[in-house]
């Protein structure tokens, strides 16, 4: 499958990702995630039945296979 990136050249090729977001204020991480991902640029797709079990999946009743630390970095004043 080629990249949907216009201009891109690269092929979307399937992976495994690690794939975070925040819900209710809190990161949830989701690890082992199929995914298509393009090597030049970089861009990922979920496939439409991956998609919908995430959006499903309810943190607050789900059980975590496991935990992750959470960090902040302390960068310099760039604004
Ligand atoms: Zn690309």
């Amino acid at each position: 499958m080629k990249c949907i990136v216009q201009g891109c050249p690269g092929g979307m090729e399937s992976r495994r990702i690690v794939h975070t977001f925040v819900r209710n204020g809190k990161p949830i991480v989701v690890e082992d995630l199929p995914a298509w991902v393009c090597p030049v640029c970089g861009y990922t797709l979920l496939d439409l039945v991956v998609l919908d079990t995430l959006f499903a999946l309810d943190p607050d009743t789900a059980s975590p296979v496991g935990q992750a630390p959470v960090f902040r970095l302390s960068l310099p004043q760039t604004a």
